[in-house]
């Protein structure tokens, strides 16, 4: 590959666009895939008919506010819907050679379908956030993600592609996985932030010294929100001794459709990919960038399924402002996914925040519970927590502490704070955790 290593761009010219011409080649790109989506998907031939809206109403970028959101739940009830692909499908099964599908951990699992350009252009984009976070094709990288069904298999060719030597890991035990990065002194991984996190101190706990005995520089998270979180990510930093960069995927769309780049000040989006909509979660109004709401995607190149208009789940904002690392794709700032959000008080919580609180304070693992549950017709929570070892406060000055500082960042205190001992908890699972548990009745919770 005769691509120049110092060159801190993949592809300088895409990712560096002045903002209006990267608008128009969106603009370009939105009104060819939604007349392509209406003449060959016949879900939104109907839904445009029944909205009356036609592809060629797309005269600017805002025009794309006209047309009719779909979500999960579209995805659900049109697939397998008339063909095998079903009805958000715009091209017929023998032009496409992948499918993933999602875990299914809200509902039947949903199937996304590529053709090869979709698929050359996905690995094309993951090449460029590998390349974006400094991964050159003398690096040495452990791809530990699931490569069953899941989207974020796949994005080791994007690693390939850049020259990178890599070494497909996958879900492998924490024994095993330790013995790769020992033996083969690899530079760069790719895992889930909890599971980061616990590896490094598995790794502590069986003699081996992240930062002196292993040659780990990057480490790439993904999954979970940790990796946008400044605690979690310092917390992860600091056992490994190397740099945490977090990435954002979609099983809808690609296995990273935003990467962080050493500015580190939320993840710059695939702009030429994906064009990015915020809206009120609540009655769907669309909100200027900056504000906080819903993230609205639309597919700009996928030909496979293009979506239009798809409703992600996941509460955030953009930040369109070019970023000091000299790119111009706007950057997102996750908050949390939407079913994850409770209100206490009439205070909109993520669990992000509480991780955020006991992954900084000092004395306690980092480890966490949260407890939803209703009391007097009103959500409180609750939270869980383990001491270090080594701390020698009583369990109730913990306690006071941990709700003193909930309630600095969050405006609420929890009903209560639980202590339990160094290992206590339940939550160190190999690669992503369950933290959350709604104990809510239904009654209370619709
Ligand atoms: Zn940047």
């Amino acid at each position: 590959m005769s691509r120049d290593v110092n060159n801190k761009y993949w592809n300088e010219e895409l990712e560096t666009l002045p903002r209006e011409e990267l608008e128009k080649r969106q603009l370009a790109d939105l009104q060819e895939i939604v007349r392509f989506a209406y003449e060959n998907a016949p879900y939104y031939k109907r839904s445009f008919d029944e909205a009356g809206v036609k592809p060629e109403d797309i005269k600017t970028l805002k025009d794309i506010q006209k047309f009719p959101f779909i979500n999960k739940t579209t995805q659900r009830d049109t697939q397998g819907v008339g063909s095998f692909l079903g009805e958000l499908a715009a091209v017929p099964e023998e032009d496409v050679v992948f499918i993933s599908t999602s875990s299914g951990s809200t509902g039947v699992p949903t199937m996304s379908p590529f053709t090869k350009k979709d698929f050359d252009e996905f690995q094309d984009t993951e090449s460029r956030w590998f390349w974006q976070i400094g991964m050159r094709p003398n690096d040495r990288y452990v791809h530990a993600l699931n490569f069953s069904l899941y989207v974020g298999g796949p994005d080791v060719i994007g690693a390939q592609n850049l020259g990178a030597l890599c070494i497909w890991g996958g879900t492998l035990p924490s024994e095993r996985l330790l013995f790769v990065l020992k033996t083969y002194q690899p530079t760069v991984i790719w895992t889930s932030p909890s599971y980061a996190w616990q590896l490094g101190e598995k790794a502590l706990k069986s003699g081996i010294d992240p930062k002196k005995d292993l040659n780990i520089k990057k480490i790439i998270v993904a999954g979970e929100l940790g990796g946008s979180i400044d605690a979690t990510r310092k917390a992860i930093e600091d056992i490994w001794g190397a740099e945490v960069y977090d990435f954002y995927g979609l099983s809808d769309i690609f296995g990273a459709c935003a990467a962080m780049c050493e500015a580190k000040d939320g993840l710059h989006i695939a702009e030429n990919h994906i064009l990015v909509e915020t809206v009120d979660i609540h009655t769907g109004e669309v909100l200027e960038p900056g504000q906080v709401g819903e993230l609205v995607f639309t597919t700009l190149r996928k030909h496979a399924r293009p979506l239009i208009r798809f409703r992600t789940g996941d509460i955030g904002r953009i930040d369109i402002t070019k970023c000091s690392c000299g790119r111009t794709h706007g950057r997102i700032h996750i908050l949390g996914r939407k079913d994850d959000m409770f209100i206490v008080s009439a205070v909109n919580v993520f669990p992000s925040d509480i991780e955020a609180v006991v992954r900084e304070q000092k004395g306690i693992t980092g480890e966490y519970l949260i407890r939803i549950f209703e009391r007097d017709f009103t959500n409180k929570y609750a939270v869980e927590i383990e001491k270090s070892a080594d701390n020698t406060k009583t369990d109730d000055e913990v306690a006071t502490e941990v709700s003193a500082a909930l309630k600095a960042r969050i405006g609420v205190k929890p009903a209560k704070v639980i202590v339990h001992p160094d290992g206590g908890l339940n939550t160190r699972s190999e690669h992503k955790s369950k933290r959350v548990i709604d104990e809510r009745t239904l009654e209370y919770n619709i």
